[in-house]
């Protein structure tokens, strides 16, 4: 019998919900492009409630229990003698979510023998050392595409709530004030203007898609080039490198999974090569971009604005430098986190367990590390340090 432990973000401050703002989800058939949803056996949630807190125990507790499993709830992630690091001594199957990573660091691995599967329930699993998951057989994977367009609606939302200056008007109405000229003196048109991606994934698509009928200029760097005919409908300019994109931009948005390759990209240096003004939008992860110097660009006026919802650490300390900066429109990590996504989410986990479970194989696209190597979506998207 297993042992599964699952980390997960605290309840609402109020308690959990006893009610919802409406009454059920939009019911989806597939995903763009065609991946099937999640395709558990059966679940034992209602979608739409809150699955991703504590309490919502990803709707997982009544499957493993029937089933003689043992299943451990907790928030409590950090520190020694934190609740994960007892009980991840005797885990055989941790579960954690970018939103409130558990990190599984070298030695967190070192320390759980009988580990054999870490489950990002959503998508990026760089909380998760891979090159030691490698080391020690650990199989990494994660709900693919389960909240990708979730994310690409919060990037759209971020790029419109920067460009025209959203929140500080919003902030006029709120303190009763009705200071036009205060909340337009910043605010621009995202008509016309070159927005570029760094990465056209399943996210980084989604938002070109989704930004076309606001007749911007388009672009955007990969490690693979789009087919032909999604450049041409999309209108796209590819480019080799981000650095090679980055001067023609007003707005870049980044949506790269973090590895080596990608960590620490906008530094001081490719910072300075954007055009004055430009706006920076990040919901990929936080140190894709270097922390200091996002706020260096933004008190001297290089960036215009930055906006995102990833952070290091997660939760972000109370002096983190991104809540106080100026121009900012970040969040905490929830783009990923809505209700719908957790659905769905919650239904990719069962679905990963319920294959594990019964020695089945995991969905190729749901893998990120097995057998000692880089698989599925993780050969595609991810590199090791070695
Ligand atoms: P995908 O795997 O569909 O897309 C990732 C893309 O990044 C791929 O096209 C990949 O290229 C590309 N890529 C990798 N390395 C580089 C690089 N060095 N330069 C340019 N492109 C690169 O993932 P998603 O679009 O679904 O998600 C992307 C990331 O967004 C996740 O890894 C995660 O970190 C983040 N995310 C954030 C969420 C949130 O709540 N804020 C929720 C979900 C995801 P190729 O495959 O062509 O090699």
């Amino acid at each position: 019998m297993a042992k599964i432990l699952c980390v997960l973000y605290d309840d609402p401050v109020d308690g959990y919900p006893a009610s919802y703002a409406r009454d059920g989800l939009p019911v989806l058939d597939r995903y763009p492009g065609g991946q099937s949803l999640p395709t558990p056996e059966a679940i034992d949630f209602t979608p739409g409630h809150l699955l991703g807190s504590v309490s919502g125990e990803l709707g997982l507790r009544r499957f493993l229990e029937e089933r003689g499993h043992t299943l451990v709830v907790t928030s409590d992630k950090d520190g020694d003698g934190s609740a994960f690091d007892r009980e991840l001594a005797d885990a055989d199957v941790v579960i954690s979510q970018p939103f409130w990573p558990a990190y599984l660091t070298a030695e967190r691995i070192a320390r759980a023998p009988q580990l054999k599967l870490a489950i990002t329930a959503g998508i990026g699993s760089d909380h998760v050392d891979l090159d030691a998951a490698i080391a020690h057989g650990v199989t990494v994977a994660e709900v693919t595409y389960c909240n990708s367009i979730s994310v690409a609606e919060h990037v759209v939302m971020m790029i419109l709530s920067l460009v025209r200056d959203y929140l500080p008007a919003h902030q006029w109405v709120l303190d009763g004030g009705w200071n036009i000229a205060d909340s337009v003196r910043r605010s621009y048109d995202l008509e016309g203007m070159h927005v570029g991606t760094v990465a056209a994934g399943r996210i980084g698509l989604a938002v070109l898609r989704r930004l076309k009928p606001f007749d911007v200029h388009l672009h955007y760097t990969d490690r693979h080039r789009l087919p032909a005919e999604v450049e041409q409908e999309l209108g796209l300019t590819f480019h080799p490198t981000a650095a090679d994109m980055a001067p023609h931009c007003d707005v870049v948005t980044i949506n790269a999974p973090l590895h080596p390759e990608t960590e620490n990209l906008f530094d001081d240096e490719l910072i300075a090569t954007m055009k004055r003004g430009a706006y920076l939008i990040n919901t990929a992860r936080a140190r894709i971009a270097d922390r200091d110097a996002v706020v260096r660009a933004l008190e001297s006026g290089q960036l215009a604005g930055y906006a995102g919802d990833v952070w290091f650490p997660q939760p972000a300390p109370a002096d983190h430098p991104w809540r106080t900066m100026p121009h900012h429109g970040m969040t905490p990590h929830i783009s990923g986190s809505s209700l719908s996504a957790q659905a769905r989410y919650a239904a990719g986990t069962r679905e990963i367990l319920e294959a594990w479970l019964a020695g089945k194989p995991i969905r190729d696209e749901y893998l990120i590390v097995h057998d000692k190597a880089l698989a599925g979506t993780g050969a595609r998207s991810y590199s090791t340090r070695s």
